[in-house]
């Protein structure tokens, strides 16, 4: 049985910290496999489609990922046509490095489970490349595009101590609450633009 881990806010340093890579010794251990289970299930519980080790606490090069075929059925095609979002099954990063593939940013409203009820829009590259371990040590590449380019690059971004408000357009911070209220059906150039989302303070 798994344990549900607490994700910690930010403000708790371990959020800001480079964390250090995952040893082939570390990643033997059985407790390794114990502590990815138990991050599998913490975010399912939250519910999120990434987890990386700093938001359970650990300074590791080490994220979860999962995007489930229920939560992708359950959205509005048209939203999951723009966002290019499909379901990602179960998989570990495991000291992740990404190379951007094509830099076109994608604008959406993104949000973090260490920034519990707030979300911002983020311009992310539409295309990334990963080379990475799995669990086992085994190494992969993985070529991603869409939300699924963009999930990768915010897990991948919390192993450098960087989260998204660190790259949002600033003036399009707000609740999820109201994110839902007032813009839940608005396209992001009519968000953009209602908010003056470019304009210098
Ligand atoms: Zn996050």
């Amino acid at each position: 049985m798994s344990r549900i881990l607490p994700i910690v806010q930010l403000g708790d340093p371990v959020l800001r910290a480079r964390a250090g890579d995952v040893t082939p010794a570390a990643l033997a251990e059985p407790q390794m496999q114990e502590l990815i289970d138990a991050m599998r299930e913490t975010m399912r519980e939250a519910p999120g489609v990434g987890l990386a080790a700093p938001q359970i606490g650990l300074s590791l090069r080490l994220a979860v990922i999962e995007d489930r075929p229920a939560t992708v059925e359950g959205l509005d095609p048209e939203a999951r046509a723009d966002r290019e979002r499909a379901a990602v099954p179960f998989h570990v990063l495991v000291n992740p490095v990404l190379t951007v593939e094509d830099a076109t940013p994608a604008h959406f409203f993104e949000g973090c489970l260490s920034l519990s009820g707030y979300v911002g829009v983020v311009g992310r590259a539409l295309a990334v490349r990963v080379d990475c371990m799995d669990e086992t040590g085994t190494p992969r590449v993985i070529r991603a595009r869409g939300w699924y380019a963009r999930i990768l690059q915010h897990e991948i971004d919390h192993l450098s101590g960087v989260v998204y408000v660190d790259r949002m357009l600033t003036r399009t911070f707000m609740s999820a609450e109201e994110c839902a209220c007032h813009w839940a059906d608005a396209d992001l150039d009519e968000v953009l633009a209602a908010l003056d989302a470019n304009r210098a303070p």
